[in-house]
């Protein structure tokens, strides 16, 4: 009879046991040293034999039921945690993991800024090496081996005669030397090097270059380029004034000011309150430059400017330490 109760007493408590510390609990309250099982087999020696033989088969035959009950309800168990976790980690409703997307560099997205409205002007782009003969990185600019200008420009020598080039100057030389007839509009974006590192200068930087050949091409028509080039990239009240200037491969030469975006001329901070601002160098190419590369002086002639896009990105974006472009911080490179 107690035996009985005991069975009875072990199917419900496992069809209702909900985890495995319930489980645990059931099993050692059953087959445990001081379990109920475990008491009645103890008792048995009390029992007369006969009596003794039927309780021995029905007692094992319940401890083979009660850890067959076990090992039911722990694998019932276990899959219902497997199906807890497996319904959590597939709520299709939640949104993806994004990957990090990158941009375009702001010293690039400033070049191909200024390349656009080139562009518009009908300036087409082109490029040129960054390994440049001693010839078009020099002499075909008018520098020749003794000038004062190579000084200044602190150049990488790579052998004798072979440099990285001082500026994107060359390339006039190689578009101008290409040239079938006139007209030649060419704007030409690249990296530049010289031996020179601060705060406004690295030894890695780029420059544009704008180069016009045609007939009759005059001082005004550059002046007219510089003006619309300012407007659409800083102000649309900008000014342009020239001052004189000195470069070997463009005669007259000009330094290039634009009134200040800031204070539209009224003087700030920013134009360190002359109302000006200096943005790049320019000037009418040289007859001699044109003689070089086959161009006839006396039909033609044309307007060269250099820019550098570091400054232009400076000014535009207010940055004050050129070093920032390059140090890769996604901190700084995230703001553009
Ligand atoms: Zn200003």
């Amino acid at each position: 009879m107690q035996l009985k109760r005991l069975r009875k007493e072990a199917q419900s408590g496992f069809s209702q046991c909900k985890s495995s510390e319930q489980l645990e609990a059931l099993r050692v309250g059953l087959l445990g040293k001081k379990g109920k099982l475990s008491e009645i087999l103890k008792q048995m020696g009390t029992l007369e034999p006969e009596e003794r033989k039927k309780v021995g088969q029905e007692a094992n035959a319940l401890k083979q039921d009660i850890e067959a009950w076990i090992e039911e309800s722990r694998v019932r168990l276990g899959q219902s945690t497997k199906n807890k976790i497996l319904g959590q980690s597939l709520d299709i409703t939640l949104p993806g993991k994004k990957p990090a997307l990158g941009a375009i560099h702001p010293l690039t997205q400033t070049a191909y800024e200024i390349l656009d409205i080139l562009g518009d002007m009908g300036f087409e782009s082109v490029r040129g090496p960054e390994i440049e003969h001693d010839f078009y990185n020099f002499e075909a600019l008018n520098i020749p081996p003794e000038h004062p200008a190579r000084e200044m420009q602190d150049t990488f020598y790579v052998a004798p005669e072979v440099v990285l080039r001082t500026q994107t100057s060359p390339v006039q030389i190689r578009a101008m030397m290409a040239l079938q007839e006139v007209p030649l509009r060419v704007a030409c974006f690249g990296k530049v090097y010289r031996h020179d590192q601060d705060a406004t200068h690295s030894p890695m930087f780029h420059q544009i270059e704008v180069l016009c050949i045609d007939q009759d091409v005059s001082f005004a028509d550059l002046k007219g380029t510089l003006t619309l080039l300012a407007r659409k990239l800083f102000s649309e009240k900008a000014r342009v004034r020239l001052r004189p200037s000195f470069f070997p491969f463009t005669e007259p030469s000009a330094e290039v000011d634009m009134s200040c975006f800031g204070c539209d001329g009224a003087g700030c901070r920013l134009c360190k309150n002359t109302g000006w601002i200096e943005i790049l160098g320019c000037g009418m190419v040289h007859p001699s430059v044109l003689k070089v590369a086959g161009i006839d002086s006396e039909k033609n002639s044309g307007f060269a400017i250099g820019m550098g896009v570091e400054r232009m990105a400076m000014l535009r974006y207010g940055v004050s330490d050129i070093r920032l472009f390059f140090e890769n911080d996604i901190r700084f490179l995230g703001q553009f």
